[in-house]
């Protein structure tokens, strides 16, 4: 046997190893139900994470309830594109009175107060497959929405619904809920070295 021979059959051999273990594990898996996902941590990925998964419920034709609990300064791509092209997803964003300074703290808990009053009865909800919370996180962190009743909606919300939170931080009891809780973290940042942030890329 040459070498590219050995190599052949050694790369065969690994890959039966892998897919006996993967087949195991799809077997095991055989509960279903919708899931409950936080996508954390100081990289770049969290929230363009979300929107990939709202592109895929959306190939099915399933029902999507987006939130952004942050107003950004910059429009961003996925809301021009959700607004105009999707109406069959409830897009629903902060919008004025929040401010990352948080110069008028309680401007920003009636404006958070104002956005949980939309994305709670989406959790309610079972006609929704997917529903995104995006950022909710800092409300939590700031403490501008009690947790118990946040974490007591996430839990409590429709067997079928997934839900998709991001955002840094958030606390413990909130990654203990989730069933899946990714931290994305930064090796190295393009802004870090200058570079300003993309349209279509970074927002
Ligand atoms: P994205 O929306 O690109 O997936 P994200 O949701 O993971 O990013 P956020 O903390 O919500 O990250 O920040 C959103 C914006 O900040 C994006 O423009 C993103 O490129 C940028 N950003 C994310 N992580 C970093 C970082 N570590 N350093 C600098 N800018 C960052
Ligand atoms: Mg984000």
């Amino acid at each position: 046997m040459n070498n590219t021979d050995k190599r052949a059959a050694k790369h065969k051999k690994a890959m039966a190893k892998q897919k006996a273990s993967v087949d195991a594990a799809v077997e095991a898996a055989d509960r279903e139900r919708g899931v409950a996902i936080l996508l954390t941590g100081n990289g770049k990925g969290k929230s363009s994470s979300a929107f990939g998964m709202v592109m895929r419920a959306l190939g099915y034709g399933f029902k999507v309830g987006v939130i952004q609990f942050i107003k950004g300064e910059q429009l961003s791509g996925e809301e021009i594109y959700l607004r105009e092209h999707c109406p069959q997803v409830d897009f629903y964003q902060m919008g004025t009175g929040f401010t990352w300074d948080t110069q008028d703290r309680s401007g920003d808990i009636a404006a958070a107060k104002a956005t949980w009053a939309k994305a709670k009865p989406m959790l309610e909800n079972a006609e929704y497959h997917l529903v995104v919370l995006d950022e909710l996180t800092y409300m939590l962190a700031y403490d501008y929405l009690p947790e118990d009743e946040i974490l007591a909606a996430l839990s409590g919300r429709p067997e079928a619904q997934s839900v998709v939170v991001t955002g840094r931080g958030g606390g413990s009891a909130l990654r203990e809920i989730m069933d899946t809780v990714s931290d994305v973290h930064e090796i190295k940042h393009a802004f870090k070295a200058g570079i300003k942030a993309r349209a279509g890329v970074d927002y």
